[in-house]
């Protein structure tokens, strides 16, 4: 969904338009990154389109370039931070059970430390 009361309550529309502080790692004009405010890992960082989608669920053929993106985005990240060898992880989460909180699709990148499977 992209209805405008959503967009204009969007945590991550606002610190997209800078209404709201981020401390933001890159920005190539289709995906922003931030540094996540509560970190689940040594390095979490947050890869969001500019574009409000709700959630990974309504993606579409004309969004979902962004998803190819958003990895070669950390892909990048994992280079340039040198864990690229040791791994991360790119998870996305949807709604509730996905455990979803802010409802504008998002990418977490993950590293610094071994993670757990299955996730809790
Ligand atoms: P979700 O739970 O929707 O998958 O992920 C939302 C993420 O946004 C959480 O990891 C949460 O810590 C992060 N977050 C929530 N509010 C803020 C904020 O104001 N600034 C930043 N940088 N991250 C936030
Ligand atoms: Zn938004």
């Amino acid at each position: 969904m992209t209805s405008v009361l959503a967009v204009s309550d969007c945590l991550f529309c606002k610190i997209r338009d800078g209404e709201v502080p981020a401390e933001k790692l890159c920005d190539d004009g289709r995906l922003f990154v931030i540094s996540d405010i509560n970190p689940a890992a040594p390095t979490h960082v947050l890869i969001i389109p500019h574009q409000h989608i709700e959630t990974i669920a309504d993606l579409d053929q004309a969004s979902a370039n962004l998803v190819g993106e958003a990895y070669l985005t950390a892909a990048r990240i994992a280079r340039e931070q040198g864990f690229a060898g040791d791994g991360y992880r790119v998870v996305a989460n949807c709604n509730r059970d996905g455990g979803q909180t802010v409802f504008h699709v998002h990418f977490h990148l993950l590293a610094g430390r071994g993670m757990g499977w299955p996730p809790g």
